[in-house]
């Protein structure tokens, strides 16, 4: 004991040796022991790199530099077997203390500055974690009262979600069961089981959109990431465990906000299994098997302000336990799957139907089920893991007429705000709205298409209105969106005019 207190007098001795930067007279008069200017990121040790929740309380020296208690103690132990009687006999050494003692610096000594290892302000907060929050002040997240019920959540999705009636009804009610276990914890005996979802359903249909939305209503952090670029851990690719580490991002390293998250993996169907391969699958299965952990609930250590893990960056502990997974694909090949068994089962008996009795079907995507997914290449213990399955329809052209103008930030709304700035009206015929619909359809990517078309021809009514400010309202019709005439344009002074010169030009093919 007496040793750990001579060293440490030793260390402040040390520091007041130090020339007095003014950032170390802030810290020394203000907090002690907080050498970071934002007081909420933990320490890093900048011997071994662990955070101060893990190495315990850390030694504070100049510039920013903090050690944990282990590696002063390694560095004290090595110094005091120090060979000093050697050093002392040493007449270069001698000639050194000659130098430093009569002021002329220390020679060969000073060849490393510190803070130059540190950079500026020590490690960026990037790389920090922040401190967990004493217990007495914590205020939970989600209290079992705050959780809107399902019907509310469906409520405020539909405020932005067009159509998808089940899979909003399905996603509220899920979510819902999520937060009320989180909040409860552990129940008694019986505990229940997370609700990860699997949502299914062709591009552009609104997968990404639903979870953003649903992240933003929840107030809660929000990590999407891209199946396609996950390989097993060692390869080149992201880790499986990177998904992680960018909710952490997302939720400001602050590990018990993550705990919390969503975690979306879009293109889930790029990681099936490969057929007829001989060669290691590690892009497919091999990242199913890695993210069954995951998606169960594991702890698992992350970098911190990284994508990979290396001994700079210091690393976090986060539990999967409650984060929701969804994770969402297109599964291009799945109808086949799914018509192929429907006819099989369809095809004994005075019943039987035709073989292509449901190729007419719409929405075939509906009908599927865990066998189909197998088959699709997905492995039982990964579907096992997203008990909650379900499916997006593809958007019919009404849908996309509503999605034009019915959202709260519906993209006609966005350009009409942008033209209310100059103090015009814009507004749209619905023959024009169908037309960008059917112009859409045929490009086959849902609603995506939509901004595209409209991108296209408001560039030059962006263009043309602010030059003349005359101009009080333009109206869009079907024929300046198939290019066979211009837009209505209303002068201020209430003449109608078929179409301003200015535009006629633009809008003639
Ligand atoms: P994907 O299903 O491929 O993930 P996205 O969710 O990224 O498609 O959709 C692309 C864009 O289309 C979204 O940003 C959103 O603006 C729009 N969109 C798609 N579906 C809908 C919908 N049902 N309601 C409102 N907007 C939608």
């Amino acid at each position: 004991m007496t040793d750990k207190y001579d060293q440490e007098e030793e260390l402040q001795e040390l520091e007041e040796l130090e020339d007095s930067t003014p950032e170390k007279a802030e810290v020394e008069d203000g907090k002690k022991g907080e050498s970071d200017k934002g007081g909420d990121y933990e320490d890093v040790c900048f011997v071994c790199r662990r955070p101060e929740s893990k190495a315990g309380k850390m030694f504070k020296l100049p510039n920013n530099i903090c050690v944990c208690d282990d590696c002063m103690h390694k560095t004290m132990d090595a110094v005091s077997q120090f060979d000093y009687q050697g050093m002392l006999s040493d007449p270069q050494f001698q000639k050194d203390m000659d130098n430093m003692l009569k002021g002329n610096g220390m020679a060969n000594i000073r060849f490393v500055n510190i803070a130059d290892l540190q950079g500026e302000g020590g490690i960026p907060n990037k790389q920090k974690i922040k401190k967990k929050k004493k217990q007495e002040n914590v205020q939970p997240v989600l209290n079992i009262r705050d959780i809107p019920a399902p019907h509310k959540i469906k409520a405020s999705l539909d405020e932005y979600v067009v159509g998808q009636e089940h899979a909003k009804k399905v996603i509220s009610v899920a979510v819902y069961n999520h937060y009320k276990r989180v909040a409860t914890g552990t129940m008694d005996e019986i505990e229940i089981e997370k609700s990860n979802m699997l949502m299914i359903g062709p591009t552009g249909c609104g997968k990404t959109y639903l979870v953003k939305t649903l992240a933003r209503l929840l107030d809660v952090p929000l990590a999407i990431a891209d199946a396609t670029s996950l390989t097993e851990a060692g390869y080149i690719g992201d880790d499986i465990e990177s998904v992680i580490s960018k909710l952490l991002a997302a939720a400001d390293n602050d590990v018990e906000k993550a705990e919390r998250g969503i975690v979306f993996i879009d293109e889930i169907d790029k990681i099936a299994k490969k057929k007829n391969t001989t060669s290691r699958d590690v892009s497919g299965e091999s990242v199913q098997q890695g993210m069954l952990k995951l998606l169960e609930g594991a702890e698992v250590e992350v970098p911190v302000g990284a994508n990979s893990k290396n001994a700079m960056v210091p690393l976090a502990t986060v539990n999967t336990r409650n984060i929701l997974f969804i994770c969402g694909g297109a599964f291009p090949d799945l109808e086949d799957i799914i018509k192929e068994r429907l006819t099989k089962t369809a095809s004994i008996g005075f019943n039987a139907m035709l073989k292509d009795a449901f190729d007419k079907e719409k929405n075939i995507l509906s009908h599927v089920t865990v066998e189909d997914l197998r088959k699709f290449g997905m492995i039982p213990e990964f579907i096992g893991r997203l008990p909650v399955i379900y499916t997006l329809e593809g958007l019919t052209q009404e849908m996309l007429v509503k999605i034009l103008k019915e959202p709260r930030n519906a993209i006609l709304k966005q350009y009409q705000k942008l033209l209310e700035l100059d103090e015009v009206k814009l507004e749209f015929n619905e023959e024009a709205l169908e037309a960008i619909a059917e112009k859409a359809m045929k490009q086959d990517t849902g609603a995506r298409a939509l901004r595209s078309i409209i991108e296209e021809f408001m560039l030059d009514i962006m263009y043309e209105i602010p030059k003349d400010d005359n101009i009080g309202r333009v109206t869009i019709t079907r024929e300046y969106i198939e290019g066979k005439g211009g837009p209505i344009i209303d002068i201020r002074s209430n003449m109608l005019l078929e179409s301003s010169d200015t535009l006629k030009e633009y809008a003639q093919p």
